[in-house]
């Protein structure tokens, strides 16, 4: 596929801010979510890119030709989803080129690949579709791999860049991630910033700034922030290069992270549980792994949340009492419940969970047997959050216990823990 002009000046400008932009009047009137927006914001911040906005725009001429001029005038690159389709009402192309001045026709090279592609899927080629094989002269078309809309890459006055994507995320992902995003790496991405998150679990937002002093949260260099996920409440570091200053000797921003990670490590002992994007399968499949057996579950009044918590990751065979009255008999043998669990389907380990609303919380009780060595390990414990979001974090907490008693090795006799 063609590529066209190079940066009119021949001028780079690495890109440090960006504004997100998704076309489409499905977005504005709340048929359809942007997801898009949010992914790639994710995207540039991880990458140290300072996002200026996310903007949801209906299927609107001269509100998106607003839109594109002002961004072109205030970010490094702006980056559009949706609108590409061969139908009139999709415009971002025609937005793009009247914001920059510039008309666009048929490019022979991308007329003559979305003929092929017609004549592969056996469809006759309307007039309409020739809008898909369009470009401005400072654009270059981005291969669709999954369907008829080329993207746009624009190099833009003052050498920012205008990128188009396809609205279906599908379409759209693939074209960001082996296309887009190398491209930009090679004009120089971001601030260089490094980002580390590290995942606690246990432990309250306010009891982690008490802990680790306010100051912390104050820096400009390196920035930390709390992240309270469904299942983690995450600690996000980020750091740039520090110059050297009077008297002081420049620091590598990997330095300023790893030392701040392990600050952080150190005063929330015991509560950073995983790094990164872990999720607690994985959490669980790397301790069960470590402990060897396979896992049974059996789970009551917790609408099946821990198996799927697990499901993606655990090799298990699991069970769901969904009646009260089964939930009764399992909370009054949980033990028992576990060995059974994992008797029945001839696994190493067993997991019963009961959770069960109370006073506005949920309680929720959790053993972990292991038959071959005649060993079980009970936890009670009661949550403050209720109704769905309790049932989920019951399933955490079970799979939490779970990698505890896993890490503390096997004791001889059974035992309860009880916990607040
Ligand atoms: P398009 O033809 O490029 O305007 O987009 C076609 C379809 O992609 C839409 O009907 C949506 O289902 C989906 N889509 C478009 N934009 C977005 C977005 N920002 N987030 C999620 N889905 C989107
Ligand atoms: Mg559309």
């Amino acid at each position: 596929m063609r590529t066209g002009h190079a940066t009119p000046e021949g001028l780079t400008r690495a890109i440090r801010t960006a504004e997100l932009l998704a076309v489409g009047s499905e977005l504005t009137t709340g048929e359809t979510r942007d997801t898009n927006g949010p992914e790639l914001a994710a995207a540039l911040t991880e990458a140290g890119v300072a996002i200026r906005g996310i903007f949801a725009l209906p299927d609107d001429l001269p509100l998106v030709t607003d839109r594109f001029r002002e961004a072109l005038g205030a970010v490094d690159l702006v980056l559009a989803t949706g609108g590409l389709g061969p139908t009139p009402d999709d415009l971002t192309r025609e937005a793009v080129a009247a914001a920059l001045g510039e008309e666009p026709t048929v490019d022979p090279e991308l007329e003559a690949w979305l003929r092929a592609l017609f004549e592969r899927r056996g469809m006759r080629l309307a007039e309409v579709n020739l809008k898909q094989a369009w470009r401005i002269p400072s654009a270059t078309a981005i291969p669709n791999p999954n369907g008829t809309a080329p993207g746009w890459w624009v190099d833009a006055m003052d050498g920012r860049v205008v990128v188009l994507l396809p609205g279906p995320p599908r379409e759209m992902r693939p074209m960001w991630r082996d296309w887009v995003l190398p491209r930009l790496r090679e004009r120089g991405l971001g601030d260089g910033r490094l980002v580390r998150t590290l995942r606690t679990y246990g432990i309250g937002e306010s009891m982690v700034v008490d802990r680790l002093g306010e100051a912390l949260f104050r820096q400009s260099n390196p920035v930390v922030a709390t992240y309270a996920r469904a299942d983690w409440l995450d600690i996000r570091i980020s750091a740039v290069d520090e110059p050297a200053t009077d008297g002081r000797r420049a620091r590598p921003a990997a330095a300023i992270v790893a030392e701040t990670a392990e600050h952080i490590r150190a005063g929330l002992s015991g509560h950073v549980w995983a790094e990164g994007e872990t999720s607690w399968a994985e959490l669980v499949a790397g301790a069960l792994a470590d402990a060897g057996p396979d896992l049974a579950t059996v789970e009551a009044g917790s609408n099946g949340e821990l198996g799927r918590l697990l499901a993606d990751v655990v090799a298990l065979a699991r069970s769901e009492a969904r009646a009260g009255e089964a939930a009764a008999a399992l909370e009054a043998g949980l033990a028992e419940a576990a060995v059974a669990a994992a008797r029945g389907a001839g696994t190493a380990l067993g997991l019963a969970l009961v959770a069960r609303p109370a006073d506005a919380g949920t309680v929720v009780r959790v053993a972990v047997a292991r038959p071959d060595r005649d060993w079980s390990r009970r936890l009670e414990l009661r949550l403050f959050q209720h109704g769905a979001h309790g049932r989920f974090r019951a399933a955490v907490a079970a799979a939490a216990f779970l990698i505890e008693t896993l890490a503390e090795g096997p004791e001889p006799a059974s035992h309860a823990v009880k916990r607040a």
